[in-house]
C-alpha cells in the first residue's frame, strides 16, 4: 500500500505523516476510521433499488464544508477503527445482505487503504465511490477497475463561494479535473434489465440558499462538457447548521430557488437527471433505462 509518510493523496497535499499518527486537514491519521456501514435506501433510484446499496461512511473529511450535513462523521472523526482486512469484510458481509453495490461515502482521504481493502474483498457486486469532488486524478487512478461507478459532487462553480464555505479556492478547477478522471474510469452510463447502475457517472449538486445563479453555472458547464453521457443529481435537501457564521446558509432552499434550477436544467435539454421532492430523490427527466440495459 502506498506509504503516507507524506500524505499528498488529495489536493490539500499536506504533507503529514500519517503513517506516524498525524492528521492532515481530513483529521485522519493512517488508520481507517468507519462510522457506519449498513444498507441505505434513499440514494438515486438506479443506486438504491430495491435492496439498497452498500453504504460505508469513512470518518474525516478532506474539505470541510461549513454547511457539512454531516458534522459528527466529517468534523469530530467520529467512528470505529478498521484494518484492511477487517474492510474488506465489511464490503463482503454488506454484499452478503443483497445489496446492489458498495457505496464509499467520503472516500478520498483513504483511497490507498480502500484500494487495497478491494483487493482482498470477493465483490460481485459494483463500487461506488461517493466523493465531495475534491480528488487527485493521480489518486482515482488507484481504483482504476475497482471502482465502476463515480458519485462525485460537484459543489460550486466559483471559486469564491469554494473559499467562503470548504477553505478551498481551487475547488472548481479540482473538481473539473476529477470528473474527467471519473468519467474516464466510469464511462458512459450502464444499467441491468432492472435500471440499477452497473458502471458510469452521476454528479450531485446541492442547491444552497441565495446561490441558484452558481448552481445554474454548475449544471450548464457539466451538460456541456458531457452532455448526456453523466446523469445530474440536483438536491434541495440542504439543511440549515446552527452555527453557520453566514447569514444566507440560515434558512432552507425556497421552492421558487430549486425550481428555478430544475426548470434551467430542461430549458437547456438536461434530460439525465434526477430531482429531489419532499427530500426524496427521485427519477426526472425521463432517464433513458429503456435504451442503456444489459
Ligand atoms: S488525505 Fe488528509 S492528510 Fe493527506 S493530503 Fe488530503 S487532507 Fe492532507
Amino acid at each position: 500500500m502506498q506509504d503516507l509518510s507524506r500524505c499528498e493523496i488529495c489536493p490539500r497535499k499536506c504533507g503529514v505523516n500519517r503513517e506516524k499518527g498525524n492528521a492532515g486537514v481530513c483529521r485522519t491519521d493512517k488508520k481507517i476510521s468507519i462510522a457506519r456501514a449498513a444498507p441505505h435506501y434513499w440514494e438515486e433510484p438506479c443506486i438504491s433499488g430495491k435492496n439498497g446499496s452498500g453504504t460505508v461512511f469513512f470518518s474525516g473529511c478532506n474539505l470541510g464544508c461549513v454547511f457539512c450535513q454531516n458534522r459528527e462523521i466529517s468534523r469530530f472523526s467520529v467512528g470505529k477503527e478498521v484494518s484492511v482486512a477487517e474492510l474488506a469484510a465489511i464490503f463482503e458481509n454488506l454484499q452478503e445482505k443483497g445489496v446492489h453495490n458498495i457505496n464509499l461515502v467520503t472516500p478520498s482521504h483513504f483511497v490507498p487503504q480502500i484500494s487495497a481493502a478491494l483487493d482482498i474483498a470477493k465483490l460481485n457486486i459494483p463500487v461506488v465511490y461517493n466523493s465531495g469532488g475534491y480528488d487527485l486524478p493521480e489518486t482515482l487512478d488507484m481504483l482504476d477497475s475497482k471502482v465502476k461507478i463515480f458519485l462525485p459532487d460537484f459543489k460550486y462553480m466559483s471559486c469564491s463561494l469554494g473559499e467562503k464555505f470548504s477553505n478551498a479556492p481551487d475547488y472548481p478547477e479540482i473538481a473539473k479535473a476529477a470528473i474527467k478522471k471519473m468519467f474516464s474510469l466510469g464511462g458512459k452510463p450502464r444499467f441491468d434489465k432492472d435500471g440499477i447502475m452497473k458502471s458510469g457517472v452521476i454528479v450531485r449538486h446541492l442547491v444552497l440558499p441565495d446561490h441558484a445563479d452558481d448552481s445554474k453555472a454548475v449544471i450548464k458547464y457539466l451538460y456541456d462538457t458531457y452532455g448526456d453521457n453523466i446523469y445530474i443529481s440536483i438536491m434541495n435537501q440542504y439543511t440549515p447548521v446552527c452555527d453557520t457564521a453566514y447569514a444566507e446558509l440560515g434558512r432552507a432552499v425556497s421552492d421558487e430557488e430549486y425550481n428555478e434550477v430544475v426548470a434551467f436544467a430542461e430549458k437547456i435539454g438536461v434530460k439525465n437527471a434526477f430531482i429531489q421532492e419532499g427530500g426524496t430523490v427521485s427519477e426526472s427527466f425521463i432517464p433513458e433505462f429503456d435504451t442503456k440495459k444489459d
